[in-house]
């Protein structure tokens, strides 16, 4: 009988890269809703493959505030949520867990981003190493989130990344930008 217990929370631990979903792993749509808007970017499922050869656990981090307006619902989300990792398994990509703050800005939640808490708790559930760990984004609210998780920041331009690389130059950090989710392969090391 082969012993697995010292592969626990104590000795073991991952690395992931945490992706937004809106203009980032799907094309962007204003309160994506429904399976048949999903279009994923190209070169995405083929790029997302070789960041889980590497190891990383992928988890997927977003802000539906659509839920909290009551644009539409958590089932939706599921739905939508459903539709995308069926897209992705087609290149072998498994999401290992997904991460929804449905709140508005204006109830002052803990989860949405840029709160790190959701990058906090899928690193306390799954054992990841903050530090050593991506998030993808196309918002600031989605660089914010990295940083304050000590977690590394990559901006892509898709989505609304274009509106957001001006606003770059005020933050002190370094921030890596690509132009597309394809490119970040380049940091696999
Ligand atoms: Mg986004
Ligand atoms: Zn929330």
């Amino acid at each position: 009988m082969v012993d697995y217990s010292t592969n626990t929370s104590h000795t073991h631990f991952n690395k992931a890269l945490f992706l937004d979903r809106d203009g980032v792993i799907v094309n962007y749509v204003p309160y994506l809703s429904k399976p048949e808007q999903v279009k994923l970017p190209s070169g995405a499922g083929e790029a997302l493959r070789q960041w889980q050869d590497a190891g990383y656990l992928l988890i997927i981090i977003t802000n539906q505030a659509g839920v909290g307006r009551g644009y539409y619902s958590l089932q939706d989300v599921e739905k939508v949520h459903c539709y995308i990792q069926q897209q992705y398994s087609y290149f072998g990509v498994f999401f290992t867990d997904i991460f929804v703050c449905p709140h508005r800005p204006d109830d002052k939640c803990f989860c949405r981003k840029p709160s790190p808490e959701m990058l906090i708790n899928a690193s306390n559930k799954h054992h990841i190493v903050l530090s050593q760990s991506f998030f993808i984004g196309d918002a600031f609210s989605d660089l914010e989130a990295a940083i304050r998780a000590n977690c590394k920041p990559i901006l892509v331009l898709t989505g609304r990344g274009l509106e957001t690389v001006k606003k770059l130059a005020q933050y002190p950090i370094q921030i890596k930008v690509f132009k597309e989710l394809f490119e970040t392969v380049k940091l696999i090391n």
